[in-house]
C-alpha cells in the first residue's frame, strides 16, 4: 500500500517487524484488533536475519566440527583433520533457510489479517505514523496505539581508528568465504559466539577484550571456565587489550590490529576484524523528540513496567527500550503482554524481566538463569548465600584423551536455600537450563532439587545431586 497522502485507520500500528513487533501484532490481531506492521527491511528483524537464527546455524556447523576430534575414540573413522569446510555451501543453505523464514513471517501476517506496510516509519504526531516507501511516497497510518519495536544495530565507535576496515556481526553473516585468520573485538556474548564458531571451523582466532576476561558480567565460575574453554578451542585471548587501530594493507588486503594501553601489541595478517562491542537502539529519524518521547542518553526509549513511554498511546518494547534484556523471547513476551493489556482487557499484564534464562552459544555452551554469586551476595549479604559447585568430565569425553571440564553451580539464598541462580558451562547446557529455569521461577529450593530423582547417566543429574562447595 502507498499512494501519497493516503491515510488508513487501525487500532494499533507497530513500527518494526522483528521479534517484539511480530509478537505484539499477531497477539493483538488474535484479540480482534485491526493492526498494521511497518517494516523497512526484512521481516523477522535481527533474530531471523542477522542474529539468533543464522548464528545458531553457524554454531551447529561448528558444533559438528568440534565433535569430530572425539570420533576416533568411539571407533569412528573420522577425525578433526578430515574436516573439509565448504563455507559457500554452508552460507547458501543458511541464507535459503532465513529466506524461507522471511516468507513464513509474511504469510503469518496475511493469515492474521495484519496489514504489512513496507517502508520506513516515523511518528508524525499523536496517533499518526508516516511511512516513507522506497519510491519516496508517504503513507499516513492512524491508530490510538502506536508501538515502537525498532530494535538495534551493531555500532562501532566513530573514534575507532581504522573502523572502516572492521565489520560487525551483520558483516560476519555476509562473509563469502571462511577467513584463515580473524580478529574478534569484544567481550560480550556475540564476540564469544562468533570467535567460537570460527575457531571450531578452523580459523585462527584472536579475541581482544578490554579487561581481564570475556563475559565479565557472568558468574565468576562461568568466566573462569569460559577462559579455559576458549583456550581449549585454540582461541588466542588478548586481555587488557583495547584496540588502538586497525590498518589495511592495500596490496594484500590483510589487516593489522594494534592494541592500545600499557602493552601495545601489533598483529598482522588478519583476513577480517569483527567488532562486537555494542548495539545501539534504532531511534534516529523516528520523530521521538518532536513528540516528547523520553529517551536515555544512549538513545534507548524510556518505558515503565507496562512498556508505556512518556507519551500516552505510544509504547516501546524489545531492544529499543531501556529494559536492556536484549533477547528475542523477551521482546516477544513483552509484545504479547502488551497486546493482552491493550486488547484483552488484562490491565495487569506486563513482562516479568526477572529470572530470564539465557544461553551463550560458545563451545561448549553456557546456560544461566538468575543471580550470579556476586549479585546474590550484594542483594542478600554474605551470610545468606550458599553455593554448590561441581566441575567434572562429561561421560561423552570418556573414550578419548581430551577431557574438557563441565562446570555447574547453584547459588542459593536464605535458610531455606532458595535457588536464586544456576550457571552451567558444558555440553548440553543450552538445553538443560530451560527446564531448570522453570524451577527457579517457581521458587525451588535446594531441597526440591535434592528430592528430584536423577536421570542417569546424564550431565544434568549433577544439578540434583550436588553437595555444598568446599
Ligand atoms: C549476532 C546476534 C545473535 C543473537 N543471538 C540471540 C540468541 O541466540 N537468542 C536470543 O534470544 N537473542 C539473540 N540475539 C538478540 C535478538 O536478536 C534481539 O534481542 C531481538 O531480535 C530483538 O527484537 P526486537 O523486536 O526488539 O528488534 P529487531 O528484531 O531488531 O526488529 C526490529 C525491526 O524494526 C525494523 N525497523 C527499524 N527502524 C524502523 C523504521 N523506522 N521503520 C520500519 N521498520 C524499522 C528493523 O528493520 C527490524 O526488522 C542476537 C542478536 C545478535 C545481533
Amino acid at each position: 500500500m502507498s499512494s501519497e497522502g493516503a491515510s488508513t485507520e487501525y487500532d494499533l500500528v507497530v513500527i518494526g517487524g522483528g521479534s517484539g513487533g511480530m509478537g505484539l501484532a499477531r497477539r493483538a490481531a488474535e484479540y480482534g484488533a485491526r493492526v498494521a506492521v511497518v517494516e523497512k527491511d526484512r521481516l523477522g528483524g535481527t533474530c531471523v536475519n542477522v542474529g539468533c537464527v543464522p548464528k545458531k546455524v553457524m554454531w551447529n556447523a561448528a558444533n559438528l566440527a568440534s565433535t569430530l576430534g572425539y570420533m576416533p575414540g568411539y571407533g569412528l573413522g573420522v577425525s578433526k583433520e578430515a574436516l573439509a569446510l565448504d563455507w559457500p555451501t554452508l552460507k547458501a543453505n543458511r541464507d535459503a533457510y532465513v529466506a524461507r523464514l522471511n516468507g513464513i513471517y509474511e504469510r503469518n501476517l496475511a493469515k492474521a489479517n495484519i496489514e504489512y506496510v513496507v517502508g520506513s516509519a516515523s511518528v508524525a504526531g499523536k496517533g499518526l505514523v508516516a511511512v516513507t516507501a522506497a519510491d519516496g511516497s508517504v503513507t499516513e497510518l492512524k491508530a490510538p496505539h502506536v508501538a515502537i519495536a525498532t530494535g538495534g544495530y551493531p555500532c562501532i565507535p566513530p573514534e575507532m581508528v581504522g573502523g572502516e576496515h572492521v565489520i560487525t556481526s551483520d558483516g560476519f553473516f555476509e562473509l563469502e568465504e571462511a577467513p584463515a585468520k580473524a580478529a574478534i573485538i569484544g567481550a560480550g556474548y556475540i564476540a564469544v559466539e562468533l570467535a567460537g564458531v570460527l575457531a571450531e571451523l578452523g580459523t585462527e582466532v584472536h579475541l581482544y577484550v578490554r579487561k581481564h576476561a570475556a563475559l565479565r558480567a557472568f558468574d565468576a565460575d562461568v568466566v573462569e571456565s569460559l577462559t579455559d574453554a576458549l583456550e581449549h578451542s585454540g582461541i588466542i585471548l588478548h586481555t587488557f587489550s583495547p584496540i588502538g587501530s586497525v590498518a589495511k594493507d592495500e596490496v594484500s588486503g590483510k589487516l593489522t590490529v594494534t592494541t592500545a594501553g600499557e602493552n601495545v601489541e601489533v598483529i598482522d595478517g588478519f583476513d577480517v576484524a569483527v567488532a562486537a562491542i555494542g548495539r545501539c537502539p534504532n531511534t534516529d529519524g523516528l520523530g521521538l523528540a518532536e513528540l516528547g518521547v523520553a529517551v536515555q542518553d544512549s538513545g534507548h526509549i524510556v518505558v515503565d513496567d507496562f512498556q508505556n513511554t512518556s507519551v500516552e498511546g505510544v509504547y516501546a518494547l524489545g531492544d529499543v527500550c531501556n529494559k536492556r534484556v536484549d533477547l528475542t523471547p523477551v521482546a516477544i513476551a513483552a509484545g504479547r503482554k502488551l497486546a493482552a493489556r491493550l486488547f484483552k482487557g488484562d490491565a495487569t499484564a506486563k513482562m516479568d524481566y526477572t529470572n530470564v534464562a539465557t544461553v551463550v552459544f560458545s563451545h561448549p555452551p553456557i546456560g544461566t538463569v538468575g543471580l550470579t554469586e556476586a549479585e546474590a551476595r550484594e542483594q542478600f549479604g554474605d551470610d545468606a548465600v550458599t553455593t554448590f559447585r561441581s566441575r567434572f568430565t562429561n561421560m561423552f569425553y570418556a573414550m578419548g584423551d581430551d577431557k574438557p571440564k563441565t562446570m555447574m553451580k547453584l547459588v542459593c539464598v536464605g535458610d531455606e536455600h532458595r535457588v536464586a541462580g544456576i550457571h552451567i558451562l558444558g555440553l548440553g547446557a543450552d538445553e538443560i537450563i530451560q527446564g531448570f529455569a522453570v524451577a527457579v521461577k517457581m521458587g525451588a529450593t535446594k531441597a526440591d532439587l535434592d528430592a528430584t530423582c536423577a536421570i542417569h547417566p546424564t550431565a544434568a543429574e549433577e544439578l540434583v545431586t550436588m553437595r555444598i562447595s568446599p
